[in-house]
């Protein structure tokens, strides 16, 4: 394209017409947004806007074989409505949230031909499909002469950073807490922008992606919750250190208090905010006396364990398709769909299990204590393999990550790197009682027993028939009897688990 013509036409959204200020001699350069929708602390960006040449924003929906794992429907729900706010904060400053789909480099040589771009910048992901995905992009561009840089956005330290005293990877959590604390230090925040002007090449709308989802649209309980895009994720992040983060390390077991944690999960995953900024803000808050380093670093040692998640993607990419454990390819699954039915859809008859998966079905989010009750009934209670629930997470979460919700489900199912031993089986009554003990998760998502005394809430099977009807239940009806006896299904669990043991005596 003739660079002259970069003294382009930008529309604002008010569709006025302006003319950029910048040299029309400088070539643009294409900043590519992928999980980092956010303006401030975004490295490739800044990297654009220290250039000072015009800048395109661009956003690919990719598809094709490079593409990665397709995101599930809550997933894509929020990506919605974060494409949106990212595209009006760009606005803001004059610029154009340039949005294409189809394959990455098809995509991408599209936008250099129409702008004269000669400079691609991205921040870097690190599931295998998108590493090579993006490999395969840069060695293309250079090929056309363009210059490809990436940075980190996503990471505190990325994944082959820190190693062990071996030299290898991290494979146990507290060790890997310990050696990141002593070292890291986050580096200093890099500014919003104060304009973003360059060519606006011709854009699909966001709508034009079908992300929002129809006929059913089943999103109505998550706008009353979310505010995705950047400006609801600082907000959560301030909302919390300033109070609830000082009850974090006793509250944020219990599911029934509804700021016991932040909330931050499906804002990281979009890179709406970066742990380098919550590491700062919360160091800063420490050393201001402002929050106790107790909750301060709790809080952050929590997002500590999503980087182990990210060395365990990183060193094992098919994390959420097979066994870490390689132990656990012998494991005697069962299939059983009406089981695995009455999980998804809380009809297990276990009141905190139910609860679980409603409150996941209704918001796209979960409380992470009854995240693990319900996986470790899933695999242990119910004896199903744990990539069911990864794939039922993976559709209905938010936060679905790549990173953490394999390596989580791996964790919970004794299958992960560092793993609650498979013999630890979750007792859904005892877990309810003991972080629901006034019901009041419970009572919000299994309304149809709320009249139950606190005694029998977490096991609706032991009132007695007359505290029963007073509560206004008829068991099997009303509310569904237990789909499996607690004490029989955690024997048969430990059984076969047993079997795994004698395959490895054996081998
Ligand atoms: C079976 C299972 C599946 C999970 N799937 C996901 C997932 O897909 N995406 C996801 O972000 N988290 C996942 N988690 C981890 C955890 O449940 C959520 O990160 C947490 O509930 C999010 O809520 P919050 O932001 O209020 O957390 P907070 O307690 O406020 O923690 C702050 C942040 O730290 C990180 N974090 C906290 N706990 C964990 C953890 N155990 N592992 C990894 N990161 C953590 C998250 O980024 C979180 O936003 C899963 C846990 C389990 C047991």
């Amino acid at each position: 394209m003739d660079p002259n013509r970069l003294a382009v036409r930008m529309f604002s959204d008010t569709g006025n017409i302006r003319k950029s200020a910048l040299p029309a001699s400088a070539p643009p350069i294409i900043v590519w947004f992928r999980e980092d929708l956010r303006l401030s602390d975004n490295p490739a960006l800044h990297a654009a806007v220290r250039q000072e040449r015009p800048i395109v924003c661009l956003y690919i929906h990719m598809n094709g074989e490079n593409a990665g794992r397709p995101l599930g429907g809550a997933s894509q729900w929020w990506l919605d409505k974060s494409l949106k706010a990212f595209s009006r904060d760009i606005e803001q400053l004059g610029g154009q949230l340039t949005v294409q789909a189809g394959d990455g480099s098809a995509c991408l040589d599209r936008v250099i031909d129409e702008t004269g771009a000669d400079t691609v910048y991205w921040n870097r992901r690190y599931a295998a499909a998108e590493r090579d995905a993006d490999a395969e992009i840069k060695a293309h561009l250079k090929d056309r002469g363009i210059d490809a840089e990436s940075f980190n956005a996503r990471l505190l330290v990325e994944p082959w950073v820190l190693k062990t005293g071996s030299g290898g990877f991290y494979k146990v959590f507290t060790p890997f807490w310990k050696a990141l604390r002593a070292c890291y230090e986050a580096p200093a925040a890099l500014p919003r922008p104060k304009s973003l002007t360059g060519p606006a090449p011709e854009t699909l709308r966001i709508d034009d992606l079908g992300l929002h989802p129809e006929k059913p649209d089943w999103s109505t309980g998550f706008d009353a919750i979310w505010s995705p895009g950047e400006t609801g994720a600082l907000n959560r992040l301030n909302a919390f250190l300033d109070g609830p983060v000082e009850a974090y390390p006793e509250e944020r077991d219990h599911p029934g208090k509804e700021d016991g944690t932040s909330g931050l999960s499906p804002h990281l995953r979009f890179g709406e905010i970066g742990p380098a900024q919550i590491w700062r803000t919360v160091t800063s808050a420490m050393e201001a006396g402002r929050i106790s380093e107790d909750g301060g670093w709790k809080f952050l040692s929590e997002i500590v364990w999503r980087e182990f998640s990210y060395v365990l993607l990183y060193y094992r990419p098919d994390l959420a398709e097979a066994n870490y454990n390689s132990d656990f390819d012998h494991m005697p699954w069962r299939t059983d769909e009406p089981a695995l039915k009455a999980w998804q859809t809380g009809q297990t008859g276990y009141p905190i299990v139910d609860a679980g998966m409603r409150q996941l079905w209704e918001t796209g989010w979960m409380h992470n204590r009854v995240r693990m009750i319900v996986a470790s009934f899933l695999t242990k209670h119910l004896l199903l393999n744990w990539q069911n629930g990864e794939a039922w997470f993976w559709d209905t979460l938010v936060d679905a990550d790549p990173a953490s919700n394999p390596a989580s489900w791996q964790w919970t199912a004794g299958s992960g790197a560092d793993a609650a031993p498979y013999f630890r089986v979750f007792n859904p009554i005892t877990q309810g009682q003991k972080f629901d003990a006034d019901g009041a998760y419970v009572r919000r998502w299994c309304p149809e027993i709320a009249g139950l005394p606190d005694k029998h809430l977490h096991s609706p099977w032991t009132a007695d028939e007359q505290t029963l009807s007073r509560a206004g239940i008829t068991l099997g009806e009303d509310y569904p009897c237990p789909l499996v006896d607690h004490k029989s299904a955690r024997e048969r669990a430990l059984e076969a688990y047993e079997t795994l043991k004698s395959q490895r005596t054996n081998a």
